[in-house]
Parts: structure tokens; C-alpha cells; sequence
């Protein structure tokens, strides 16, 4: 019987294994695909996560990450926003941070597997996990860091997974002089908003949410992008003046902001798996390290035998809730002020008279440094 099996390694999911690890429980970690890959991420990390990571040695400071201090917003028409970030960030690509990670998790004794975990069943207080290659494993906790959308969530029939979603993601890394080295942009399209930040090695990486209706009436991503995306004249000059460093771009659909459960059939949700934020805000691995840090602690009073598994329970789903629940809340709100003309204008030029509005919109989405 393992200690604990996480299922996904993502940022959570690998920051959880590894210190736990640390903890002196056995870990073990499954996730369905092979390192390193790409993934539908704007790759932009709010410096709020640097003191947790600095603490655990976690900080990717090897992998040379973009410096970020700069926040650039415009509207379809192509009025601007410049204004500096509070705290900032730093951006760094899901393929060289989660094979970095996946590397420090195994050299100090995480077990990763990569097959997919198919059902986890709770039965006489231990977990049963099935994977897809037909194996079965008995694990005392189960962390659930698989991200937005997962089978494994249709297969528990958890709320959310019936409710459509309207939103698809697209990703590329490009080489660019048409965006600023130290600046992260939201540039705004009809229905859509598109982030472009540097990541590193001088490579931006260009990533947008756009409604389904979009792309259904374009027919095709490039078709999309030089029709609609290109309506905003920055957007329109990084488009054509860029290159292209995929050949072919990532794409995920049916991107849901819906609420979940922190924890579900005693399965305790890290990341994206408990709820995502919108990700104009910039926000969500941010969470996702936040949530592991929490539930880190609780999972370790809990194992030592110093809680049972209903206090344990419990008092994540209390903290979870009293840390993000307004700030996923206020993601929604805020999201409504994107992809339209005529909003996207007014919050533009309402920003640009009153500044402490725009630092207002700002802060609601992100949290202090932990
Ligand atoms: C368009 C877009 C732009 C974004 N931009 C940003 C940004 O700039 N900054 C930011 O902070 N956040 C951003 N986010 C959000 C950010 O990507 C997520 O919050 C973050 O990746 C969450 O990490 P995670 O570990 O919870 O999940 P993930 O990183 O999604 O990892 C989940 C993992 O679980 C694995 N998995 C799933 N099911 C199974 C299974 N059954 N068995 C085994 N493995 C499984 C998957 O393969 C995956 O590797 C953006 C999101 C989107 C959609």
C-alpha cells in the first residue's frame, strides 16, 4: 500500500509528489503522457508563487525564466492600456518547467508511471486506483491533480462535466520583434482574448481563448486568425510579422470555469481539478501551487496520524474555499469585460482616466505572495 498516489503531473501534481516526498511518504505518481510536452498555457507565473518555491528549491532559476513587470491591454479597435504589474512574474514554458520538475521528482524517489488512471474506488478507508493498462494500486491518500477536464471526472460523474463549455484554447511559441520583452499583453478579438509574454530563451508564447462560434465559422485556426484575430491591428502585426515556432499549434476545447469540489469521493483536488480560474488572469498555476502547499501540510498531519481523514477533509475544503473562491468568482466577472468591442473600449479608456480602477480589476484576480 503506497502512502499517497497523485493522478496527473502537471504543476500540481508533480509539485505535490515531490514534497510529500520530502516528507518521507512513499509517492507515486501517474500521468498519462511523456515528458516533456507542450500544453494550452500562456505561461506567465505571478512572482507570488517565489517564496514557495524559493523555500523548496523549486524555483526553475536553471531554465533562465522571462523577467515580466509590464501589463499591455487592448481593444479590439486597438486602443491600449499600458500600466506596471504589482507584484509581476515570470515566464517560463510548461515543456521545459514540468520536465524539470518530473526530473527532481524522480531523482528523490517519486515513483512516476505513465499509463491513465481509469477509476479510483473508496472503499474500508484505502483507495483502489485502476489504470487503463489494467493494473491496480492501493494507496491510504489520493490527490487528484488532473487537470481541467479529465475522463477520469465523467467517469466519477462530477457536476460540472455535463454543463457544455463554449471556449477553446490555442497555443504557439513564436520568435517575435512586435511584442516587448517584459511586458505580458492581452490583446482583445471579437469573442476572444489573446496573451502574448515571453517565456525562455527569447521565445514568445502566444495563447488565446476564443468562443467555439469562432472558429465553427472561420473553418480553420489560420482562417480565424487572419480573419478574426487580426481585426485587432497589434494582434494583426504579430500575426504576420512573426515566426512560428510549432508546426502545428495546441489546442484544447470545452475550457469550463464552473465550480468544483476541493474534494470529491475523498479524492483531494490540486489545481485545475478543483476549480480554474479564467486565465486573463494570469493565475491559475499560481493556485495550482498554492492549493499543493495546503493541502501538503494537511495530508502530512494527516498521514503522521495527527488528524483523521474527515478533519482532514474538512479543513482543506475551508481553506480552499476562503483562498480562491472569490478570486475564481471575480475571473468570471472580469471575463465578461473581453471580446466585445464596445466593453473592451469603455474598460480601456475607463482604465486609462482612473487608474486605481484598472489596479482595482487587477487585484481582485490575483493573491499575495505565500
Ligand atoms: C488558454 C489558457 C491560458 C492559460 N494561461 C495561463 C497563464 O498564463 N498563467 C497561469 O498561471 N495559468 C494559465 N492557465 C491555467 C493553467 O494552465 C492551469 O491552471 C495549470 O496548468 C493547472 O495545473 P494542473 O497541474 O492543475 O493541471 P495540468 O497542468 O493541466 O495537468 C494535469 C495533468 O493530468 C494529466 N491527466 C489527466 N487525466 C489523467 C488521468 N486520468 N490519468 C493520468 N494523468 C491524467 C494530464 O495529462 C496533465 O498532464 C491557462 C489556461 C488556459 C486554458
Amino acid at each position: 500500500m503506497k502512502d499517497v498516489i497523485v493522478i496527473g503531473g502537471g504543476l500540481a501534481g508533480l509539485v505535490n509528489a515531490i514534497l510529500l516526498k520530502r516528507e518521507g511518504f512513499s509517492v507515486w505518481l501517474f500521468e498519462e503522457k511523456k515528458y516533456p510536452f507542450h500544453r494550452v498555457c500562456g505561461e506567465y507565473i505571478s512572482n507570488e508563487v517565489i517564496p514557495f518555491l524559493r523555500e523548496h528549491n523549486l524555483y526553475p532559476e536553471v531554465l533562465n525564466p522571462a523577467k515580466i513587470t509590464q501589463f499591455h491591454l487592448t481593444s479590439i479597435a486597438g486602443t491600449s492600456l499600458r500600466m506596471p504589474l504589482d507584484l509581476g512574474g515570470f515566464g517560463i514554458s510548461r515543456y521545459q518547467m514540468d520536465n524539470w520538475l518530473a526530473e527532481i521528482a524522480k531523482n528523490e524517489g517519486v515513483k512516476i508511471v505513465h499509463d491513465r488512471v481509469i477509476k479510483s474506488d473508496f472503499e474500508s478507508n484505502e483507495f483502489t486506483i485502476s489504470t487503463k493498462s489494467g493494473a491496480e494500486h492501493q494507496a491510504k491518500v489520493v490527490i487528484g491533480a488532473f487537470g481541467k477536464r479529465s475522463m477520469l471526472d465523467k467517469q466519477m460523474n462530477r457536476s460540472f462535466i455535463d454543463k457544455r463549455s463554449p471556449y477553446i484554447g490555442v497555443k504557439y511559441h513564436l520568435k517575435t520583434d512586435e511584442a516587448k520583452t517584459d511586458e505580458i499583453a492581452l490583446h482583445n478579438f471579437p469573442k476572444g482574448y489573446c496573451g502574448i509574454s515571453r517565456v525562455e530563451n527569447d521565445t514568445f508564447n502566444l495563447c488565446y481563448l476564443s468562443h467555439r462560434s469562432n472558429l465553427k465559422r472561420f473553418g480553420s485556426i489560420p482562417e480565424m486568425e487572419r480573419e478574426l484575430l487580426s481585426e485587432n491591428p497589434h494582434l494583426r502585426k504579430i500575426l504576420n510579422h512573426s515566426e512560428i515556432l510549432f508546426d502545428k499549434p495546441e489546442v484544447i476545447n470545452e475550457i469550463t470555469f464552473e465550480k468544483k469540489e476541493p474534494v470529491y469521493n475523498h479524492i483531494l483536488m490540486s489545481g485545475d481539478s478543483a476549480g480554474m480560474i479564467t486565465p486573463l488572469c494570469g493565475n491559475g498555476m499560481a493556485m495550482a501551487l498554492h492549493s499543493s502547499k495546503v493541502l501538503i501540510k494537511l495530508v502530512s498531519i494527516h498521514l503522521k496520524g495527527d488528524s483523521s481523514r474527515f478533519q482532514m477533509e474538512k479543513e482543506y475544503i475551508k481553506c480552499w474555499n476562503a483562498l480562491f473562491a472569490r478570486r475564481m468568482w471575480a475571473g468570471r466577472k472580469i471575463q465578461r469585460l473581453f471580446g466585445s468591442g464596445v466593453v473592451s473600449a469603455s474598460t480601456i479608456a475607463l482604465g486609462k482616466r482612473f487608474r486605481p480602477f484598472a489596479k482595482f480589476l487587477m487585484k481582485q484576480t490575483h493573491g499575495s505572495p505565500f
